[in-house]
């Protein structure tokens, strides 16, 4: 393949991934988009680097056999994820891998396979067994659910998220909508639960010059009192998003702790967030390495050193407790370990420091 056929290819990923950004399927820079070249090799999209900053000489050429690499761009972290797809699913020419919100939630049931529909017809979706992002394991799993189901091109990776392939990024893209519909129906069906993603904004407010500014005038005593005892207690905290979502809301109403579902609550948030039954304990919840600071019936605190930092908190934690409130109704589901909860905390610290020095 010569260079300008590999240059519209590297085009074509990032249009796709700011396509899947659009319509919600991607947020930030979780998920990944790889593209079939040639017997021997892919194209990725690179680890840490946001989708509106992507450029076609950053999207990385990566080896399927021995995941070698050229160039400064680091291929993904999820790059054997893909390769194991190519190598096991000759007829996969483009990959997208998503942590989209209602097909991860259905992922942490505890189910091998979500039994759902679209457009009238019955489908089954299968779900890989869950391993820690990154490793060998992770990718046999995916590799042995895909050799047995042949005819599935879109899978869940249990308390992850989703890997769908096409013979084409429209496939592959459309494979990824099929199974949010699908996965959204099934958590309305089977687990009634019925709540949008999202945010809602309570009391927000950052620092300026060391002084707490408020995103409203109005603050109840109360709260200015958290958002103190936050910054006080959270020297890197600059940022402070209260989520009031459906979600969020839910939990902070029945839930007394909340253990990780999800990769992405265990990496962002921490290895487990405690609801307070009074307005004493808020205070004893504020702890470092745990970004989320619950308020008894009132949603949650999300924080984080950027307004984008915070905000991710927030989306994480909205999809978390969706997944939590999943779990509840459906009587049973699976937990991340602590083990690898700590593990993923500890590497996601390490290395997104490491990044946020790079970016400086
Ligand atoms: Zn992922």
């Amino acid at each position: 393949m010569d260079q300008n056929e590999l240059l519209e290819i590297r085009k074509e990923i990032i249009s796709v991934a700011r396509e899947m950004q659009d319509i919600g399927l991607i947020v930030r820079t979780w998920g990944n988009i790889s593209s079939r070249v040639d017997k021997d090799h892919f194209l990725i999209t690179p680890s840490g680097i946001r989708y509106e900053d992507l450029t076609p000489e950053m999207i990385v050429l990566v080896n399927i056999h021995d995941l070698s690499y050229e160039g400064e761009y680091k291929p993904s972290s999820e790059s054997k994820v893909h390769a194991v797809a190519y190598r096991v699913r000759k007829d996969a020419e483009f990959i997208v891998h998503t942590h989209q919100v209602y097909a991860s939630c259905a992922g942490t049931l505890g189910h091998k396979k979500i039994y759902s529909y679209f457009d009238d017809e019955d489908i089954v979706i299968p779900v890989a067994p869950y391993a820690l992002p990154g490793t060998q394991k992770l990718a046999d799993n995916v590799a042995r659910t895909l050799k047995k189901y042949k005819d599935n091109n879109g899978i869940i990776m249990a308390n992850h998220g989703t890997l769908c392939l096409g013979a084409d990024s429209r496939e592959a893209v459309r494979e990824a909508e099929i199974l949010e519909a699908a996965c959204n129906d099934y958590l309305i069906d089977v687990c009634k639960i019925d709540m949008t993603h999202g945010v809602e904004v309570g009391y927000n407010s950052h620092l300026e010059d060391g002084q707490i500014v408020y995103d409203i005038a109005d603050n109840p005593e109360r709260v200015k009192m958290i958002h103190n005892q936050i910054y006080t207690k959270r020297p890197n905290v600059t940022h402070i998003i209260h989520n009031k979502s459906e979600a969020v809301m839910t939990v902070s109403r029945r839930a007394n702790h909340m253990k990780p579902l999800l990769d992405d609550f265990a990496q962002l948030i921490g290895v487990g967030v405690k609801i307070p039954n009074n307005e004493d304990e808020i205070y004893h919840n504020i702890k470092k390495n745990v970004n989320v600071i619950f308020a008894q019936n009132d949603g949650a605190y999300c924080v984080g050193s950027s307004e984008e930092d915070a905000m991710a908190v927030a989306m994480v934690l909205d999809k978390g407790c969706i997944a939590y409130m999943a779990v509840m109704r459906n009587g049973e589901g699976h937990y991340l370990s602590l083990f690898e909860c700590l593990k993923m905390n500890r590497h996601y610290r390490k290395s997104y420091s490491k990044l946020a020095d790079l970016n400086k």
